[in-house]
């Protein structure tokens, strides 16, 4: 089996799914019931030095420390709001020095973890801190898992929903995306709920038509932004290209493949989406589709736009409710930490790093 190895000659093993873990293991050999071990304490008891897995034996604990090494990313800055129950943002280093963020929200019956999955992004969306940043590479699944696993040694309470709505589009990295998707909801090891892991996408048809092959599925939230092509390639430079009628296609038919209702998120900013007008094409652009629309008020810190009044977000909820549409309106969760995705490792970019502690 191919490793990759640090430039110690150390392998990193965080990212391994258990089928590697017993495939190294058979090498090395032992039995799968070794690597089940292993498995069962790196991702379901969440140990991650060699010495503490007191159910492996001493030799192969001082083979593992040998040659193989268990690191999570390393917290540069943790950002806790006010309220006990606000939300709680991270920084991470990456191996090679790239930092990316995850932000963990509680709410009354959740606690959700929102996990970056590229460090920047080429999309370049204008309303949002991490398109400002452009790409700098994709994140491996290790590293995603890695952050997640960081964010959990830091919970007191369960985890119990994961987005990836952080940095990075996760459609353009959808491999390593769904490598840390069947970790997260393994049974033997994270055991999230496949119902509870959902990805966001500002809408890439070929790849939404891919996802929809993944079995079983992620749940899909489709950011619109606007409903009128015209405006998405604006403020969307490169999923402004693709137009709303084959974004429209291709949620069909990940509606159809999945039995899932697409969620339609809808970040209301002042003078981009924020009119009856906007509601009202909304809804036909739904048309058909099964669907539910989130409301969200767009945060100020995140790009080139203004938070909507709360008058007119109210109305844009209430005409959609009009109309048909099964709406909800979120809170703003997190303001008080630069929650927005990509805010403060953009800002780590624009001080040169120089925030390290
Ligand atoms: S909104 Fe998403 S796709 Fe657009 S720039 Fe930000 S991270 Fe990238």
């Amino acid at each position: 089996m191919m490793m990759t190895k640090d430039k110690t000659g150390i392998i990193p093993l965080l990212g391994y799914s258990r089928d590697q873990l017993i495939e190294l293991l058979n090498e090395m050999g032992y039995r799968p019931f070794h690597a089940k071990q292993l498995y069962s304490w790196i991702y379901y008891r969440g140990v991650f030095e060699f010495d503490q897995m007191t159910d492996l034996s001493k030799k192969l604990r001082e083979e593992l420390n040998s040659r193989f090494v268990l690191q999570l990313p390393r917290i540069v800055e943790q950002v806790q709001g006010e309220d006990p129950d606000s939300a709680s943002k991270f920084l991470f280093e990456l191996s090679d020095g790239e930092r990316v963020e995850a932000v963990n929200i509680p709410t009354e019956d959740r606690n959700t973890v929102c996990l970056s999955c590229q460090v920047g992004c080429a999309f370049g969306c204008t309303f949002c801190a991490t398109g400002q940043m452009g790409l700098s590479r994709n994140m491996t699944a290790a590293e995603i898992i890695g952050s997640f696993l960081a964010i959990r040694q830091n919970s007191e309470a369960r985890i119990s929903n994961v987005v990836f709505m952080g940095m990075g589009e996760p459609l353009a990295n959808l491999e390593q995306v769904m490598k840390a998707y069947d970790l997260l909801t393994d049974g033997d090891g994270i055991a999230l709920s496949k119902r509870k892991v959902t990805i966001s996408t500002v809408g890439i048809p070929a790849q939404i038509r891919k996802l929809a092959e993944y079995s079983p599925p992620p749940k899909l939230v489709f950011s619109i932004s606007s409903p009128h092509d015209e405006i998405r390639r604006e403020v969307l430079p490169l999923a402004g290209r693709y137009t709303l009628k084959s974004v429209h296609e291709a949620l069909s038919y990940y509606a159809q493949q999945t039995r899932h209702r697409i969620t339609i998120a809808l970040i209301v900013a002042e003078g981009l989406n924020d009119q009856l007008e906007d509601a009202r094409a909304l809804h036909q652009w739904i048309d058909g589709l099964p669907s539910k629309i989130n409301l969200l008020r767009y945060n100020d810190a995140a790009g080139s736009f203004r938070r909507a009044d709360e008058q007119a977000i109210e109305r844009v909820a209430a005409e959609l409710a009009r109309l048909g549409r099964t709406v909800i309106l979120r809170k703003s969760r997190g303001s008080d930490v630069s929650a927005a995705c990509g805010q403060l490792a953009a800002r780590e970019v624009r001080s040169g790093n120089d925030g390290d502690n």
